[in-house]
């Protein structure tokens, strides 16, 4: 590796070399390019990095010399000399990851000083205080990042000294007092780190320059790569850079300032500084900060420079900056500017005024939202201002904030609910038989579960707020009360959750609701004229349609018809038909169900006013809508008579007889629409029913229905010939050709999607049914999964990330592709779609819409984000396009 360039002056370097130089470099050499103030120094790159790992985190010979040739043009530029008494040149030692991760690794001010230098420091400047000051700086944040003291240590040593010196704050010490804290600072370090602070200021830069590469691996810098998915082999720069000092007097200090407002988008320049401060006491909260326009009185010049540099480098970055400055005797000078961090409100206002500015094109301002954030907006948040006491933290599975009484079971929600209270329904776990809890309540919360829990994939396909797995949580049914850290709550008392933190709060908090500001309705417009995906959504009641209509939704692409059979009103008339002895008791259960599944149809029909709307026949295992085992053995064992116990004991052995050892694998979707024909027919014949009683209104209907668990040909075969019959003898031949339903199947089965060829023959559409497609060509469990092993898996990167929240393109997406190919080649005009969560998710979108797929259905509340991602996606594709034809 020879004669590689390891090491860029800020001169020779770019913003487009990011990669290279890391964020921070590249911009310090952009800026410096542009002309702007920018102390100079030069860049270690992310290859040297590379270099450093792969030789087990050793400084290579050729970095060494590579970067005393640049301290060497560093001093002859500042006209100074390192280590040298008389005028010493003191740097900065600082990371910059490409991928910007503000405050996860670690830079060291003032390197350079040792006992020598700073005499030389105090000279030059004619003040002592100022000197000595930053030399304990220095050798607490050495101690600190690269010795490894706790700052505690240091931070308890120099309150002591003020407190000695009866002094409030730092720049009241005098010089023999820093004098005083250097010599306890470096017996600290002896103690604590078993070593003398460095004198030989090329050890001080080597030993810092190697912490710096090491902090790349410090656990919050994972843990914040994780989360944002910042891959790990990006690895890290380091930028040397020669000192300014905003600490010299009171005609200097240091600052932060965004070139617009982060948190509302308003186009004022925000932000902080501290007069007679050095670098990060901004941020470390010893002083309160000044509000950046008080700036405009104390230095009128300085805010006037700022102000031009603002704008300037606003409109060179096409985007709000986060900028920080130094002001040394006057002279203002530049060390940092990067895209600013802001919230999903301040993002769209950006992106709208940027275009409206001329600044951008609405491609480019479509492809800076970034869609998880939406999730922030459309949901209401909480009046910060007013929590006191958090109870628990808990994963943030569902967004936004609600607040109401606790109950603790799903009928008792359900009761309260019909009485006007709002509740929290608060469980150990929740199963589908709550969902008539969940659907009553404002939010939900369990003491176990993950962030794709039922509960938490329930709460959110609703869009309410639900904290999941909040592990502190004890509930005691029985006294009906719950703890949690500290704190007991019993029912009915006030708790407010905080969906998108996690966070539990004992009291009623007041709500801030949801915006949908114009900015949102433009941008989304902007979405619909250049997205080629459709937008559908998962819906299973009237309701939940309407409020699809309200966000976009050009469609039904899942509508689940079992959840129709959870509500309490209609659970004891589904269980008497499950456990019917005879045909005739079965078909007076179904004959009940029928208007009820009919109005549901008819409901949801209107509320689509034509637009397709996918209906999925009964899927889930008849089990599943009978009370547990266990349940059923403790209400057996507590009947008072006979009668009661032996209709337990009946209810038993059907229960035991529905059992299986794989129910994911067992009788279900079309398995029990085949064996039980009764029970599809009742539904088919509510669906015609209803979408007649529609026509004859003069309401256009579209129904697309679904026939679940397909693997082969023939089960389509059969089912569609029922559909087709059914619908003969309720619309008769003319309403029939008006209705234009179509008939089409999940492909959810690895051989389903194998066989398509065959299976398109007698489908319509095919609907990727991706989590149960993901469960089975993975052959995992997903609850298993997910509670079991995958968290294991993703944590050593097994896999790069949990298939059932991201579209697994690789293997999965295969199968999609090849079902696609083989049923086109079949049936032109099939339609294609996909359901389930994936549908929301802004990665998985992207693949979808390069596989040609026709729309995506995801929850109501996820739309507007599939609308803008769809949009992205058909925007990268067709850059991608471009850029592959010349
Ligand atoms: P972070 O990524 O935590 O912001 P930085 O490398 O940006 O770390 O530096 C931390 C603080 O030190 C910032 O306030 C920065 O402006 C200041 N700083 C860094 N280098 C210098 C320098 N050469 N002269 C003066 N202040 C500096
Ligand atoms: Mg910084
Ligand atoms: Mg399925």
């Amino acid at each position: 590796m020879g004669n590689a360039k390891l090491v860029y002056a800020f001169t020779e370097g770019h913003a487009g070399m990011k990669a290279l130089l890391g964020g921070k470099g590249a911009n310090l050499a952009e800026m410096t390019r542009a002309g702007l103030p920018v102390p100079p120094g030069f860049t270690i790159t992310t290859e040297a990095y590379h270099t450093f790992f792969r030789a087990g985190y050793r400084v290579p010979a050729e970095l060494q010399r590579q970067v005393q040739e640049a301290l060497r043009g560093l001093e002859v530029e500042k006209g100074q000399r390192f280590g040298e008494p008389l005028s010493p040149l003191l740097v900065s030692v600082r990371s910059g990851s490409v991928t910007s991760m503000p405050g996860m690794m670690d830079t060291i001010l003032n390197l350079g000083l040792n006992d020598e230098t700073v005499r030389g420091l105090a000279s030059l400047s004619g003040n002592e205080p100022f000197a000595y000051d930053c030399y304990r700086r220095l050798i607490q944040m050495f101690g600190n990042v690269v010795l490894g003291v706790e700052s505690i240590q240091f931070e308890r040593l120099l309150h002591r000294l003020k407190a000695g010196l009866g002094i409030e704050l730092d720049r009241d010490v005098p010089a023999d007092g820093w004098r005083r804290l250097i010599e306890d600072y470096k017996q600290c370090v002896l103690r604590f780190a078993n070593r003398e602070f460095p004198q030989n200021v090329q050890e001080q830069l080597a030993l810092a320059i190697e912490a710096v590469f090491k902090s790349w691996n410090n656990q919050r810098a994972q843990i914040y790569r994780q989360l944002n998915r910042i891959p790990d082999d990006q690895g890290t720069a380091v930028n040397v850079q020669s000192m300014v000092f905003g600490n010299r007097g009171d005609n200097c200090g240091t600052g932060v300032v965004f070139t617009r407002n982060p948190s509302d988008g308003e186009s004022i320049l925000y932000g902080e500084y501290l007069i007679n401060a050095q670098g990060e006491d901004v941020v470390a909260g010893v002083r309160t900060p000044q509000s950046i326009g008080a700036l405009r009185d104390e230095m009128p010049e300085v805010y006037k420079q700022l102000k031009s540099v603002c704008e300037k480098l606003e409109r060179h970055y096409k985007d709000m900056q986060d900028i920080e400055f130094t002001v040394e005797n006057g002279k203002l000078y530049i060390l940092q500017t990067r895209n600013g961090k802001r919230t999903a409100q301040a993002a769209l206002k950006l992106a709208a005024d940027f275009v409206a500015e001329g600044v951008i094109s609405r491609e480019e301002a479509l492809m800076r939202i970034e869609v998880s954030h939406l999730d922030q907006l459309l949901h209401r948040g909480l009046d910060e201002s007013a929590i006191r006491d958090v109870l628990a933290v808990g994963l943030p599975a569902s967004p936004g904030a609600a607040t109401g009484m606790v109950a603790l079971d799903a009928d008792t929600a359900a009761a309260w609910r019909k009485e006007g209270k709002p509740v929290i329904l608060v469980r150990s776990e929740t199963t589908p038989e709550d969902i008539h809890g969940v659907l009553a309540s404002e939010g939900v919360l369990t003491a176990r579960g993950g962030m794709t829990s039922h509960a938490a994939v329930v709460a959110r396909g609703m869009g309410k707020p639900c904290v999941c797995g909040c592990e502190s949580l004890s509930i005691d049914e029985e006294q009906r009360k719950l703890s949690a850290g500290g704190g007991a709550i019993s029912e009915g008392d006030w708790i407010t959750l905080d969906g998108a933190s996690g966070r539990v709060i004992r009291g009623c908090i007041p709500l801030k609701e949801a915006q949908v500001t114009e900015e949102l309705l433009r941008i989304l417009q902007w979405a619909d004229d250049i997205r080629a995906l459709q937008v559908y959504a998962n819906a299973d009641n009237p309701d939940d349609a309407l409020t699809a209509r309200r966000f976009g939704a050009e469609g039904i692409g899942l509508c689940r018809t079992e959840h129709m059979f959870f509500a309490p009103s209609r659970l004891p008339v589904m269980q008497r038909m499950i456990l019917a002895d005879t045909g005739q008791e079965r078909q007076a259960a179904l004959d009940e169900l029928l208007p009820m599944q009919r109005d549901d149809f008819e409901g949801i029909f209107r509320a689509m006013e034509g637009r397709p709307v996918t209906i999925r026949l009964l899927d889930p295992p008849l089990h599943e809508f009978l009370p547990k085992l266990e349940e059923l053995h403790a209400k057996f064992e507590a009947a008072d008579n006979d009668i009661e116990r032996s209709q337990y004991s009946r209810l038993i052995r059907k229960v035991k007889s529905l059992h299986e050892i794989n129910p994911m694998l067992g009788h279900r979707g079309c398995r029990l629409g085949i064996v039980h024909p009764e029970i599809y027919d009742m539904q088919i014949e509510a669906i015609f029913k209803a979408a007649l009683r529609c026509l004859e209104a003069g309401i256009r209907v579209s129904p697309d229905i679904m026939i679940p668990l397909v693997s082969d040909a023939n089960e389509l075969k059969l089912l569609r010939e029922r559909v087709d019959e059914i619908a003969e003898q309720v619309l008769g031949d003319e309403k029939r050709k008006e209705c234009g339903y179509k008939v089409g199947t999940m492909i959810e089965v690895p051989r389903a999607a194998l066989t398509a060829g065959k299976i398109a023959a007698y489908a319509d559409f095919f609907s990727f049914g991706t989590n149960d497609l993901t469960q089975m060509t993975f052959g995992y469990s997903r609850d298993d999964a997910e509670g079991k092993f995958l968290p294991n898996y993703l944590e050593q990167k097994l896999l790069p990330r949990n298939p059932f929240e991201v579209l697994d393109g690789e293997g999965v997406g295969q199968l999609i592709e090849l079902a696609m190919m083989n049923g086109r080649a079949r049936k032109p005009g099939l339609k294609t779609g996909i359901c389930g969560e994936h549908g929301g998710d802004k990665e998985s979108i992207a693949f979808c819409h390069r596989a040609g797929l026709h729309y995506v259905s995801c929850s109501p509340y996820r739309i507007p984000m599939a609308r803008i991602a769809a949009a992205q996606a058909q925007i990268e594709h067709s850059q991608n396009i471009e850029f592959s034809a010349g």
